[in-house]
């Protein structure tokens, strides 16, 4: 049984850093076309061009902040033409800042629902039309949206409204044979996290260790592939279990 993209054609969003870059490269490795998008320019993205083009195939790295509607109509547009439609969109791009319930602004909300939900929306809505029968859609959430954390009330309330996009489009798009679910990260180590706050993450997490990018788009590629093709409206936590 092997995991094989070959003829795929993939978007993954924010794929500049972080777990959306180890999607990208994992899922053009295994032989998917993929385009990814980024905000901000950055070294990063010249990075990631680089390391797609070695993998060979068809990829793009293009511009579009997922907040702004009129952009991710664009990203889709740039999908159909360069990759002729799309069969797997992984919406990564997120956003998350800590702020204490009492001090967050109506801005700070907007900010982080507006990437991280009605991202989603408005990703999941423009590229419909390009998924045919077979297609697999993939949510990044994240573990908080189970447990809640102190100061995240923003970034967990975007992440529940994740659940709820993907349980009701599992019914919607289950009889057009399309799939959607949710993988919800742990602590993975994306950035460098302070020592003293890493040790208490470990002592929480039953592997003892906090997750790598890798293993978080090990998961995403078998969501992508056709082996989970009995698969949908799953929710599954990578979070080494806690
Ligand atoms: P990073 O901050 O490392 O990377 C985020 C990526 O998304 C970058 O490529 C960034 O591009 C892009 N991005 C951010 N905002 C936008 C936007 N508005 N439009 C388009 N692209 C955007 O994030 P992580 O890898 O840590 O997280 C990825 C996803 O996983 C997020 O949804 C996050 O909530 C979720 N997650 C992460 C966890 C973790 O421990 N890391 C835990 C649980 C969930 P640019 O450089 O241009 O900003």
């Amino acid at each position: 049984m092997e995991l094989k993209l070959d003829g795929k054609r993939a978007l993954v969003t924010g794929g500049t850093r972080g777990i959306g870059r180890a999607v990208a490269l994992t899922l053009a490795g295994a032989g998917a076309d993929v385009v990814t998008c980024y905000r901000q320019e950055s070294e990063a993205v010249e990075a990631v061009r680089r390391d797609l083009r070695l993998t060979g195939g068809n990829h793009h790295v293009i511009q579009a902040d997922v907040s702004d509607h009129e952009r991710v109509a664009h990203l889709a547009a740039e999908c159909r033409a360069r990759l002729g439609g799309l069969d797997v969109v992984v919406n990564n791009a997120g956003a998350v800042s800590h702020v204490p319930f009492a001090d967050l602004s109506h801005e700070e909300w907007r900010r982080i629902v507006e990437t991280n939900l009605t991202g989603a929306f408005s990703v999941v809505h423009e590229t419909l039309p390009l998924l045919p029968a077979g297609g697999s859609i993939i949510l990044i959430g994240s573990r908080v949206a189970m447990v809640g954390l102190p100061q995240r009330a923003h970034y967990t309330a975007s992440k529940s409204g994740l659940l709820g996009l993907s349980r009701t489009l599992s019914k919607e798009l289950g009889p057009k044979g399309i799939r959607i679910n949710v993988v919800q990260p742990g602590v993975i180590q994306t950035i460098d996290i302070p020592a003293a706050r890493a040790e208490h993450y470990k002592s929480i997490i039953s592997l003892g260790r906090l997750g790598q990018a890798e293993e978080v788009a090990n998961v995403v590629a078998f969501l992508a592939s056709d082996l989970a093709g009995y698969v949908t409206g799953a929710t599954i936590d990578v979070d080494g279990g806690t």
